[in-house]
């Protein structure tokens, strides 16, 4: 079946369908007012009992259309008390997606009373492990916390009556496999549960698991053309290394207004540029595979409360980020897989609302791009590079120098790190002024002439 963003399955309402009241209770408070292609497709034969495998995107809201569906026919045949195997189980590859589909979860069960816990690594161990014992009807959780509480016998599989895997293609790229066959292998058999699988991609793979665990799914897909959100205004700019800061800047300083995310391919160019853009009167924090996820969710707060108007991102450290609102993404490297291409960018133009994707195309990463236009079955249109656009005059903190009039005690009793902005020094002449900075990505100081 094909999905389209602007056919008649947009404008089904959710009254129009077979949904428990309690439930709809639940869509009102979320505020959605007529189902999104996904949820007009697939709502109608997963509220049947169907299986389900899902080409969806994120944004889509492809939560939303799973969650509905488990809840009514969950009211519709209630259980009585919470055995040791939860009723649901919710597989996701990221502690951010578990978060997201737990919020979503909670505002659309409405005044249904079930109990649903999240776990997922990095915090409460014990806290999450007793609340399990305790009996659930919705577990959501990442493969490795699953399978260490289940391994605990802290809960059983036997008798779950719903699965869902999503972002199963996540699932395969970051190597979680096996994690997910062992959790599958100790489940209700395929045809005694509701099994859903919602995946970007729904490639050779996915579908061999497919077959392997469920029943018969019915498959629905998006159309090639639209492997892309058609809100998503894309464009591309070819560039030297050693502009890509400066292009960076001016891209900014073009649009000032908007909620930025910007990706990178390595975390050290993404420590770079959180310096960077501070320094350059950005506001801006990085997101990396190996920030303490204390610290990660109160960026991420910021960020989606609109503090914090600049967020960098590996593809990693992204993994399952849900954040409304993002105007642009900026491709600062171009991504080395065409799949992470259509992530990325699908983080802006979510629910409904435009965005623009920014890639900047350099000589390390340029190489990915005729897969990138490959996948997603279009050219990505070529932005001008003018002078204007690429700043080249800008600011970078630096370490405090190793020889420093600053006296010996003072110098270690306070800051590991200078604290002096801007290094640059100017030397002037009569047309022109010579700025004498480090370049961000070489780190050798250099020369730029800057006409007056
Ligand atoms: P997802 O694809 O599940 O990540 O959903 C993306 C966003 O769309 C989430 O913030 C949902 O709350 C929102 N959403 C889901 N369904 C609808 C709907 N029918 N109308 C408006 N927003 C929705």
């Amino acid at each position: 079946m094909i999905v389209c963003a602007s056919c008649i399955v947009c404008i089904v309402k959710f009254e129009e369908l077979d949904i428990h009241e309690k439930v709809l209770e639940g869509i009102k408070a979320a505020g959605f007012k007529k189902c999104s292609p996904v949820q007009a497709e697939t709502l109608p034969s997963a509220l049947n009992g169907k299986d389900i495998a899902a080409q969806a995107q994120t944004g889509t809201g492809k939560t939303a259309a799973f969650l509905i569906a488990i809840f009514s026919r969950m009211l519709n045949t209630p259980r009585a008390g919470r055995g040791r195997s939860p009723r649901v189980l919710i597989i996701a590859p990221t502690r951010e997606l578990v978060i997201q589909i737990d919020a979503e979860a909670k505002l659309l069960s409405g005044p249904s009373g079930f109990k649903i816990l999240p776990v997922y690594g990095g915090i409460d161990y014990i806290k999450q492990r007793d609340a399990i014992t305790q009996g659930v009807d919705v577990l959501i959780g990442t493969p490795g916390r699953l399978i260490d509480y289940l391994k605990q016998k802290a809960y059983s599989l036997k008798n779950t009556e719903f699965l869902v895997i999503d972002e199963a293609d996540r699932m395969f790229n970051m190597g979680f496999i096996s994690d997910l066959r062992f959790l599958l292998r100790r489940m209700s058999p395929y045809d005694k549960r509701q099994s859903m699988l919602f995946s970007a991609t729904l490639s050779h793979r996915v579908l061999e698991l497919c077959y392997e665990h469920m029943n018969m799914p019915e498959r629905f897909s998006l159309t090639p053309e639209t492997m892309t959100v058609e809100q998503i205004e894309q464009e591309l700019y070819h560039v030297g290394m050693s502009e890509k800061y400066g292009l960076l800047l001016g891209l900014l300083r073009r649009e000032p207004e908007g909620r930025y995310l910007i990706f990178c391919n390595t975390k050290v160019v993404a420590g770079r540029l959180e310096v960077f853009l501070n320094a350059n009167d950005f506001p801006t924090a990085a997101i990396t595979g190996d920030l303490h996820q204390n610290k990660r969710l109160k960026v991420l707060s910021r960020f989606k409360d609109g503090t914090l108007p600049i967020l960098v991102a590996t593809d990693v450290a992204s993994r399952g980020l849900h954040i409304d609102g993002v105007t642009h993404v900026i491709n600062f490297d171009l991504p080395q897989d065409s799949e992470d291409y259509v992530h990325r960018i699908g983080r802006t133009a979510r629910a409904g609302a435009e965005g623009k994707a920014i890639s900047l195309a350099c000589e390390d990463f340029v190489h990915s791009l005729s897969d990138i236009e490959d996948y997603i079955k279009h050219k990505i249109p070529v932005g001008l590079l003018t002078e204007e656009l690429i700043v080249t005059v800008y600011r970078r903190k630096f370490r405090q120098p190793k020889t420093s009039t600053v006296p010996e005690k003072r110098r270690y009793s306070t800051k590991k790190h200078g604290s002096s902005g801007s290094r640059m020094t100017e030397s002037k002449n009569k047309n022109s002024t010579v700025k004498k900075h480090r370049r961000p990505e070489s780190g050798k100081r250099t020369n730029r002439i800057v006409k007056k």
